[in-house]
């Protein structure tokens, strides 16, 4: 627990932007969390959502287990508030929910309150963040200018609004890396779209007919490939014919290695079985090999690259491109961000984040002072605050949106003071530059 206390004046607000909503982009776990820390703290605010129900994200991966126990999952701020309705944690201990579960009960009932569900507009896709008549090299009166955001709605409508505060909620879950090893897209990639899914794929359920029977090449060496090999190697024992082949571009899956330090049992799980499943040949590894280029074979798929610096290839009917995620910054070309070279995270906070260095268990404690861009009002948090770093953890973003409101709220003492106690973990230990992914 560390705790720092910071007395600086924050930036006065204007009478205008007083006026104005915080606007919350998404309405996934975080962007819900910071809304109830707001309306404990009797501010107003919108959410925009891209999909048409809560958590979208997470509900298209809600077939997944994931990895931490009820108590890591709920916000503090959240259940004080469905607390106050009669609801109960849905906690039995030790136990870890499917993302399914996560939304329906606790993300569901916590949207359908009155002084949140109300502020949520569903259907309405932020694709621009600026401010009011500033450009991006506009300095002189910045500060004080509301923000404008640029709003796509479903049925192609586009529309402009306000806000005093911007917090960017909106996940990373839709912009995943590409499959060539350079992180561009492979050469080729036009003609094979319908043959590389995204990852966490419903294998054994709304998916299955695509996978059984057939051979899938899962590319990536983090948790969603584990979960997707699980998955298959049980396919595989069920319908004859299906194969797999799990492509990684490190010597090694280090970061789904099992391990017995992890605090977390389910993430450890993964790994084990994983490890299971190529020991027993269902899974067949090929490490190192980098990806270029792809081609379409008939029905199926070439990866074209290289191995140990020879020329090779991989043939299957399906790929799955596990390969983790990046956050979308097109939509905040406007913004003055402040980002790590590296990991794309906000410059503070990258250091304490990036996967060379840090494991998944490690991440400090962290608030406004460390997701704090040049652009005073704006913050990205959740998912999208690590950029490209895999290792993000719910009760890390619960506690970064805390702070957060507590900045907009002009409580310094409650902003400053950050807190958080996470799992440690065995699995995740700095690998020196292998990259991969971890929770993703
Ligand atoms: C399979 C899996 C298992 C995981 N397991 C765990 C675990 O056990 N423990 C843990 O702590 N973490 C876990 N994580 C990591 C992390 O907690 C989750 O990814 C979590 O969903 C991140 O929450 P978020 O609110 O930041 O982003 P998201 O859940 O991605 O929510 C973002 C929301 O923003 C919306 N959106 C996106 N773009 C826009 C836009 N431009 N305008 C408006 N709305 C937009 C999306 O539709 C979505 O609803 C897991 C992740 C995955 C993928």
């Amino acid at each position: 627990m560390v705790t720092m206390l910071d007395l600086t004046p924050r930036v006065a607000v204007s009478d205008r932007l007083a006026t104005l909503p915080v606007v919350i982009i998404g309405a996934g776990p975080i962007g819900l969390a910071a809304a109830a820390n707001l309306v404990e703290r009797g501010i107003d605010f919108t959410i925009f959502e891209a999909g048409s129900r809560v958590a979208d994200a997470v509900q298209v991966w809600g077939h997944t287990r994931l990895f931490s126990p009820w108590k890591h999952l709920v916000d503090p701020a959240s259940r004080r508030l469905l607390e106050a309705t009669g609801w109960v944690i849905p906690a039995r201990e030790g136990h870890a929910p499917t993302g399914r579960e996560l939304v329906n009960d606790y993300l569901v009932p916590l949207a359908d309150l009155p002084e949140i569900g109300s502020r949520i507009r569903f259907g309405q896709r932020v694709v621009a963040v600026s401010r009011e008549g500033m450009d991006r090299t506009r300095t002189a009166g910045r500060a004080q200018a509301p923000f404008l955001l640029r709003v796509q709605h479903t049925d192609g409508q586009i529309t402009e609004v306000t806000a005093r505060a911007v917090i960017d909620a909106s996940g990373t879950y839709t912009s995943p890396n590409p499959l060539a090893s350079s992180g561009l897209t492979p050469l080729g990639f036009d003609q094979v779209t319908d043959r590389v899914l995204h990852a966490l794929p419903d294998v054994l359920g709304a998916d299955r007919a695509r996978f059984a029977g057939r051979r899938t090449i899962v590319v990536g060496a983090g948790h969603s490939a584990a979960n997707t090999l699980i998955a298959l190697g049980k396919l595989a024992r069920e319908e004859p014919g299906t194969r797999v082949t799990w492509a990684i571009r490190n010597p090694s899956a280090r970061r789904v290695t099992s391990s017995p330090d992890d605090e977390l049992p389910d993430r450890a799980k993964l790994g084990t079985r994983t490890e299971r499943l190529v020991a027993s040949g269902v899974v067949t590894v090929v490490d190192s090999f980098e990806i270029s280029r792809v081609e379409p074979t008939g029905d199926g798929i070439r990866l074209i690259g290289t191995r140990r610096r020879e020329p090779a290839l991989l043939d299957a009917d399906l790929v799955v491109n596990a390969t983790g995620f990046r956050p979308d910054l097109d939509m905040l070309r406007e913004v003055r961000l402040e980002l790590d070279d590296i990991v794309e995270a906000p410059r503070r906070l990258a250091p304490l984040i990036d996967p060379n260095v840090h494991s998944c268990g490690t991440v400090e404690p962290h608030g406004f002072r460390e997701l704090t861009h040049p652009e005073p009002g704006f913050f990205l948090v959740g998912m999208k605050s690590y950029g490209r770093a895999p290792t993000f953890l719910l009760a890390t973003g619960y506690e970064q949106v805390r702070s957060v409101a507590a900045w907009i709220d002009g409580d310094m003492p409650a902003a400053s003071q950050v807190a958080l106690t996470l799992p440690a973990t065995g699995v995740c230990s700095a690998d020196g530059g292998a990259g991969g992914s971890c929770c993703s």
